[in-house]
């Protein structure tokens, strides 16, 4: 009985020891892939803001292609009426070449009127989304640079953490499952320490000192034995070793 709980214990430490190791391989990529991940949102985001510019300055160039065209197409008819009205000889034509005229130069006044706006749209238009493109520009170039790191960084420590992984799978397998899930609860709520040596009379997670009582039980190593402070699962190093 007290073998077997050893054993458990072992495995269990040795959990500890590979989920360690896994974590300080995190821990080397730093916020790289943190950083990676936001970029790549935020380039994203401005892709699509530089679409939106894009429609939009293709739709205010065709307006203003049409108001100025209406202007060009106004002034030709103004200088036709101005023609004609010379050459009249009732009153009543005269009448209704005036008023074409008059009609002519609010079209042309209310259409000069609109392509000023739609020209100052363009053109607020063009500086955003030159903007735009620049900041598309130095994002690009610093996730590449990240993701360069990254990668660099993942070359590294790809294998070991493989061999990390791999090794975790095997133990987790012969782990006892009520133990395991124990692992878990406390590995997840006490920082990703949840076995620590007890050797030295404290506890190894929160170095409350321990017990005699409790050391005794340790020592008897016929119980999984928890630190009342910090329920971290404690682990009796010399008592262990065969
Ligand atoms: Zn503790």
């Amino acid at each position: 009985m007290s073998e077997k709980i050893s054993e458990k214990l072992n495995k269990i430490a040795e959990l500890q020891s590979i989920d360690t190791g896994i974590n300080a391989i995190e821990k080397s990529k730093g916020n790289l892939p943190y950083l990676v991940d936001e970029l790549k949102k935020e380039i994203n985001e401005i892709k699509s803001d530089i679409e939106t510019l894009e429609n939009n300055g293709i739709d205010l160039d065709e307006n203003l292609r049409e108001s100025k065209n209406t202007i060009e197409k106004s002034k030709i008819l103004l200088e036709r009426y101005k023609s004609q009205r010379n050459l009249v000889t009732n009153n009543k034509e005269y009448e209704a070449i005036i008023k074409e005229i008059d009609f002519r130069e609010s079209v042309v006044i209310e259409e000069e009127e609109r392509a000023r706006v739609l020209a100052e749209d363009l053109a607020e238009n063009k500086n955003q989304l030159e903007s735009r493109k620049k900041i598309l520009e130095s994002r690009s170039a610093m996730l590449s640079e990240k993701q360069d790191e990254l990668e660099q960084k993942l070359n590294d420590t790809q294998e070991d953490e493989k061999k990390l992984i791999e090794k975790r799978k095997l133990l987790v397998a012969k782990i006892d499952k009520h133990l395991y899930n124990l692992y878990l609860r406390v590995y997840n709520s006490k920082g990703r320490l949840a076995v620590v040596p007890a050797d030295e009379g404290f506890c190894g997670g929160c170095y409350t000192v321990l017990p005699s009582q409790k050391l005794s039980e340790l020592r008897r190593r016929d119980s999984v034995v928890q630190c009342d402070a910090c329920s971290r699962i404690l682990y009796y190093k010399e008592e262990v070793v065969h």
